[in-house]
C-alpha cells in the first residue's frame, strides 16, 4: 500500500520516508502529481519539491 509522507508529502512503500526520512506517514491522501524536474516544474516550486518522484496533493 502506497503511503504519503505528512511532511514532504512524497508517496513512498517504505515504512520511512526517503526523502525526509520521516515516519510519519498516511494513507489517507487525496491524489497525486510526478514531478519528472523540480527545478523546472511551477508546482513543484509551489508546494517546495526538490526531489523527483510522486507526491500527494492532499493528506488529510
Ligand atoms: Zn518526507
Amino acid at each position: 500500500m502506497t503511503k504519503a509522507c505528512r511532511l514532504c508529502k512524497v508517496l513512498t512503500n517504505e515504512s520511512t520516508c526517503p526523502v525526509c526520512k520521516g515516519s510519519e506517514l498516511s494513507e489517507d491522501y487525496l491524489g497525486f502529481v510526478i514531478i519528472l524536474d523540480p527545478k523546472k516544474s511551477q508546482l513543484a516550486n509551489k508546494m517546495s519539491i526538490k526531489e523527483a518522484g510522486q507526491y500527494a496533493l492532499k493528506i488529510r
